[in-house]
């Protein structure tokens, strides 16, 4: 069995007091490693590494070509290593191996983005006085602490640390309590091609801990955050006590717009694909479809018909299309969302029960569920369900579709399918969302923005908007005349 240690200051050690964590493969609820449960001192002694390494200027002072060539191996060696990381990360997480393999092919990706990225130019110039002459420069922020959740372990963490590192930054890195394997891995990885001691940190353990003490601590200047909109509300908390800059990656309960006059088959297609991809852990699913009134019916018999044919399985059947939820409490979480919308009226049409038949009895399995005849009041309308549950809502018009969607507390993602070019651009740019999609939902590039609004989020991740981020920002004006301006004289 693997057993995770934390990596402090360019060291592997079990945590001082020796707690560990049982890490399971939720297909089967089987123990595959133990995780050390790092205490708050030794978060404390990740700090004081990450602190001492950025002070020092070893990492930040390096030409950016140097450190953009740390991360063109990581990425190489991420990619050598490409199908034993699939596989953990597909053992520890519940999903199928196909869509495993395609988060670490994204990772590789975003290691080679931001290695090329930071040798680009990315200064800018003014000249609004004479004799000045105005410059603008990006700076690492210093030292970043970075908390990821589970649904996409390495890929979250590789969205984090790559732009981080790549800006000159130092860090300490948490990845989620239930899935931290393949980011260990990582780090193995980060050993393995020379990275400075005390430039990067693992430390692996509970939010209310170790999470707690990055977004505490004086000593951190940014914490990076991706995880459910209640914890990002609480490190904006106690982030507060030295003005770190934070950035959020929050919840969503994104729409999903079907026009009637939009291609039938594709939008179905990414219809189920927008909520049924990784069982609907996705913080940018889309858990809302608004569809048009007068094809809801035989958009919805559709829906049905195809979702019948979802293979549920383990991740290691090559045949599974949709795998398990992460744990026993999330799936209780869900099948009770479930029932939530059982109670409140909404007519459950499909799925909607624990799978336990064909030899899943032990794994944390879910039947793709599907809701129409909602209200917008609806507390499974309203909040996000993490879960392969989909909420039908029906709407009359363009007016009437625009309001629906933008009633919830949620700005994360949205898509309009419609084959009317001008009325699909009408429509998503009224929509409060930084995710958007026309004719085609789930996208995720490593080179666009990521990002929400409203309690969605805080910032953006991913493009160059990612390495901005994890940046200062510096004016420098240069007096071209040396000579004194008399200010006081006379
Ligand atoms: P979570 O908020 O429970 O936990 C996320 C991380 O925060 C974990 O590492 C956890 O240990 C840590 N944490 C928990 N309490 C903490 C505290 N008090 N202080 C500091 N850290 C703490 O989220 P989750 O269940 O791991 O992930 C699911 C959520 O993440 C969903 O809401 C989903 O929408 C969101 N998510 C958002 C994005 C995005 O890009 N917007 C991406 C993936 C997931």
């Amino acid at each position: 069995m693997l057993n995770l240690k934390l990596f402090i200051n360019g060291k592997w050690s079990d945590s001082v007091n020796d707690e560990k964590r049982n890490i399971i493969n939720p297909a089967n609820n089987e123990v595959i490693a133990e995780a050390s449960r790092a205490s708050v001192e030794e978060t404390k002694d990740a700090i004081e590494a990450a602190r001492h390494a950025f002070d020092s200027g070893i990492w930040s002072d390096m030409p950016a070509s140097e450190r953009a060539s740390y991360l063109f191996k990581i990425a190489d060696k991420l990619e050598e290593n490409a199908s034993e990381l699939s596989t953990l990360e597909m053992l520890n997480t519940g999903k199928p191996l196909r869509e495993a393999e395609f988060d670490i092919g994204d990772a590789v990706n975003c290691f080679r983005y931001y290695g090329g990225l930071i040798t680009k130019p990315n200064g800018q110039t003014y000249s609004v006085a004479d004799p000045v002459q105005g410059l603008i420069v990006r700076e690492p922020v210093g030292v970043c602490g970075l908390i990821a959740p589970w649904n996409f372990p390495l890929l979250t963490g590789a969205w984090k640390i790559a732009p981080a590192l790549a800006a000159g930054n130092t860090i300490v890195f948490k990845p989620s309590e239930l899935t931290p394997i393949t980011t260990i891995k990582l780090f193995e990885i980060l050993e393995e091609v020379g990275i400075p001691a005390g430039v990067a940190n693992l430390v692996t353990g509970g939010g209310s801990t170790v999470g707690n003490e990055l977004a505490e601590s004086d000593k951190v200047d940014m914490v990076s955050f991706t995880g459910s909109t209640t914890v990002g509300r609480s490190i904006m908390k106690a982030a507060s006590g030295n003005i770190k800059k934070i950035a959020l990656e929050l919840g969503g309960k994104s729409p999903n717009i079907v026009f009637a006059d939009a291609d039938f088959d594709t939008a179905v297609d990414y219809a189920l694909y927008g909520i049924f991809m990784n069982a609907g852990q996705v913080c940018n699913s889309g858990s809302r479809l608004l569809i048009e009134e007068s094809i809801h019916d035989k958009f919805v018999e559709s829906l049905i018909s195809k979702a019948k044919k979802i293979r549920v399985g383990r991740g290691d059947d090559p045949s599974t299309q949709m795998g398990a939820l992460v744990g026993e409490d999330h799936m209780n979480t869900v099948l009770n969302y479930i029932q939530i919308g059982i109670d409140e009226g909404a007519n459950l049409v499909f799925g909607g029960k624990r799978i336990t038949s064909g030899g899943l009895d032990r794994g944390y399995f879910v039947e793709p569920t599907i809701f129409v005849d909602t209200t917008p009041d609806m507390k499974i309308v309203q909040e996000e369900i993490f879960g392969p549950v989909l909420v039908v809502q029906k709407f009359k018009n363009e007016a009437e579709a625009i309001k629906l969607a933008n009633d919830t507390p949620y700005g994360l993602a949205a898509g309009v399918f419609s084959q009317d070019g001008a009325k699909a651009l009408r429509v998503i740019k009224k929509i409060r969302a930084g995710i958007t999609s026309i004719n085609a939902y789930n996208l995720a590039y490593n080179e666009a923005p990521w990002g929400g609004y409203k309690q969605s989020g805080l910032g953006r991740g991913l493009g160059t908007f990612g390495l901005d981020e994890f940046s200062e920002v510096k004016q420098i004006n240069i007096n071209l005349e040396v000579s004194p301006t008399n200010w006081f004289e006379g």
